[in-house]
């Protein structure tokens, strides 16, 4: 199958080295949309510029300036906050790179994943059509963000050498698939195989649980969120409204359903939880990536925390306006896994009205960053297009957006997720060996 996670992304190549750095990563994501041709011709010329052959450029450090770069002239915008020495010298944009750090340097990723489990996925014996859609998906990003083997190289090993060692990453949160409709009646990731991330980075990872939905049956639901804390535990929730039941759905404000689960969650201690909302994928519905169901849980249970993954992308307009609306609202949070990634390379007006809508109307407070890596391979790329990226000053003027300050994204990164996870900002949990791009 050709790579179309995002449909956007057609003109996507995959070699097959696959990207040899994090910067060759990123970059061949730029080339992949719907401005590659345009910034393809400009990476011609930095490369020329720099001496090097296009092949040697893209993996250099001055591969993604130079994509941000024409960005920001066929935009006629400034996106990225880029000089053009970064884009043809590769040892002005590694200088740039390490001493231009906006922020404390203080990286949370509240949204990371493992995608293999020792069973595997075979079609038609523990695996439906419909869940090898998404292990499909999830195959072709993988192989597409150099990993060769696709879900199978997203193990805990894999884990650790890209988000833990191979990244600016300081704490990883580490995010569960269920869907065991459609995973021969076990866990996409079983609890007991997502705790060996945990087991082996306990001071760098905070471990969710997950694989809940209310239609599998309440009281087994209820019996098995009991379990994971009192076995495995975890500090939060990260659930899905659509599942792999015959209703195909549920949501977070059915107070049958749903609300003994967040009593139960508030009995055992459990304050974040977590629901993809948006990017209806695969198998599932899109009526239920949308989310106003957040809106009377947040009223109902001020003393949780609920986190909108994705942003609830492409319908970040109705999360936004859950709190643009109602002010008062202290517990709802988004979180920016794979929108990001997905619109910054190639979408950019849409990247910086994104994040404008959410730091405008959620506030500077309630922003939370995420990569969904390793679905995506190293997040260094993402970590240092977040860097650069701006919301240029027409829709700041225009909009009403806050400018994307230093102070902002130390905020975004790891600040806010610190608070509600009880986090030590320092990074003297980051490991003493220097990090460099690992190859897998
Ligand atoms: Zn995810």
């Amino acid at each position: 199958m050709e790579f179309n996670v995002f449909e956007h992304f057609k003109g996507f190549e995959r070699t097959s080295e696959g990207p040899r750095t994090p910067e060759e990563q990123g970059t061949r994501f730029f080339l992949g949309g719907h401005l590659g041709p345009r910034i393809s011709e400009q990476l011609d010329v930095s490369a020329r510029r720099a001496g090097l052959s296009r092949r040697n450029f893209l993996a250099s450090a001055s591969a993604l300036p130079a994509a941000m770069l024409a960005v920001n002239n066929i935009t006629g915008m400034r996106f990225f906050d880029v000089t053009p020495a970064e884009a043809y010298e590769p040892a002005a944009a590694k200088e740039i790179k390490v001493s231009r750090k906006p922020g404390n340097d203080f990286i949370v990723d509240a949204h990371t994943h493992i995608c293999t489990r020792k069973d595997g996925y075979i079609p038609g014996v523990n695996t439906t059509e419909r869940g090898m859609w998404f292990v499909q998906l999830l195959d072709d990003l993988g192989k597409a963000m150099g990993l060769p083997n696709g879900t199978k190289d997203m193990t805990v090993e894999n884990f650790g050498k890209l988000i833990l060692e191979g990244s600016d990453t300081s704490v990883a949160v580490f995010n569960p698939f269920g869907f065991r409709e459609d995973y021969g009646g076990k866990d996409m990731i079983p609890i007991e195989e997502q705790a060996e991330v945990k087991k082996r980075w306990p001071t760098r990872t905070v471990m969710l649980g997950g694989g809940l939905t209310p239609n599998q049956g309440l009281s087994e639901t209820l019996e098995r969120m009991t379990m994971f804390v009192e076995k495995y535990q975890i500090s939060g929730l990260k659930l899905y409204t659509f599942d792999s039941t015959k209703k195909r759905g549920w949501w977070f404000d059915d107070q049958k359903l749903a609300y003994p689960m967040w009593e139960k969650a508030r009995k055992l201690g459990l304050k974040n939880i977590g629901c993809h909302k948006g990017i209806p994928f695969g198998q599932f519905m899109a009526r239920y990536a949308h989310p106003e169901d957040l809106d009377a849980v947040c009223d109902d249970f001020t003393d949780l925390n609920f986190i909108a993954y994705h942003s609830a992308w492409p319908y970040q307009h109705e999360l936004a306006a859950l709190k643009g609306f109602k002010p008062q609202r202290k517990n709802l949070y988004a979180e920016v896994g794979s929108t990001f990634a997905a619109t910054v390379t190639n979408r950019p007006l849409e990247c910086a009205h994104v994040l404008g809508t959410l730091l405008r109307d959620l506030g500077p407070d309630y922003v939370m960053w995420g990569t969904d890596s390793a679905l995506w391979g190293n997040p260094q790329w993402q970590i240092d297009a977040f860097r650069k990226f701006r919301i240029p000053d027409q829709l700041v003027e225009g909009h009403g957006y806050p400018p994307l300050t230093d102070e902002l994204k130390a905020k975004v990164f790891g600040l806010n997720a610190a608070r509600i996870w009880n986090l030590k900002t320092t990074t003297s949990a980051a490991p003493m060996e220097p990090r460099r791009p690992v190859a897998v």
